[in-house]
């Protein structure tokens, strides 16, 4: 999709509305701070003080050096996302060249795309709607108290976030477990507030079960995507 940043007043507007998608197809200079940026960097430089390379080591060559903000020279990733609907509503999916990195729900797709770009603040960002598919589908089947498909999670956490993602999928749908059994169950039972950390952090959402984790005393408490949500969830696998 490079063929959108081929002229500078291109290029230009992109650098304006901090087009994550333009990140690699070109770096931009400012003359002034003597640095080369991406498009999306969130510094605001003035039109005549930015020159335009095709690559970094154009840039370079310029006697620029990488701004430490938007950090250029780091690999720049591809997630690519799409949204569709499901029976609870609006769904967003992005995968990556590894697997689905996040799978969320929402009312609001700019709200939705903010959350994305925070969680992955120097990916690049495309929306494609047919990448985004097959998670969708899953997400679809899973509420419909199916079994989704075999999906390959690219899950980014800290270990015991990890460990508390993959012990969320061993609870079976139709029950629910404590925050504190999921601590138990991770080999962590002081942990307990970390795991409720962890699965407010859950970034796939229903595919790792997350709303199967109520209170101690059987209240619901929160969920990410609304308790109305979780409400729902709980109900479909209570009635299967
Ligand atoms: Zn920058």
């Amino acid at each position: 999709m490079t063929t959108a940043y081929q002229t500078d007043d291109q290029r230009w507007a992109a650098i304006e509305r901090r087009d994550r998608a333009a990140d690699g197809a070109f770096f931009c200079g400012v003359r002034t701070t003597g640095v080369y940026c991406r498009p999306s960097c969130s510094g605001r430089p003035l039109r005549r003080n930015v020159a335009f390379y095709e690559t970094r080591e154009a840039a370079r060559a310029a006697g620029l050096r990488a701004c430490l903000r938007c950090r250029p020279d780091e690999p720049i990733e591809t997630l690519a996302y799409g949204f569709g609907d499901t029976p609870l509503g609006l769904a967003m999916a992005a995968t990556s060249k590894a697997g689905l990195a996040l799978l969320i729900m929402g009312r609001d797709r700019a709200e939705m795309r903010e959350d994305l770009a925070a969680r992955f603040p120097r990916a690049r960002l495309l929306e494609d709607d047919a990448a985004a598919g097959p998670a969708l589908a899953a997400l679809v089947a899973a509420i419909d108290g199916e079994r989704p498909g075999d999906l390959t999670l690219d899950e980014r956490g800290t270990d015991l976030q990890r460990a508390v993602w993959k012990a969320l999928r061993d609870i079976p749908a139709g029950t629910t477990a404590s925050y504190a059994e999921v601590a138990r169950a991770i080999g962590r039972p002081s942990a307990v507030r970390a795991v409720a950390q962890a699965c407010g952090a859950n970034p796939v959402a229903v595919l790792t079960p997350c709303h199967r984790v109520v209170r101690s005393d059987g209240g619901l408490s929160g969920y990410r995507w609304g308790v109305e949500r979780k409400q729902a969830l709980l109900a479909r696998e209570a009635a299967a």
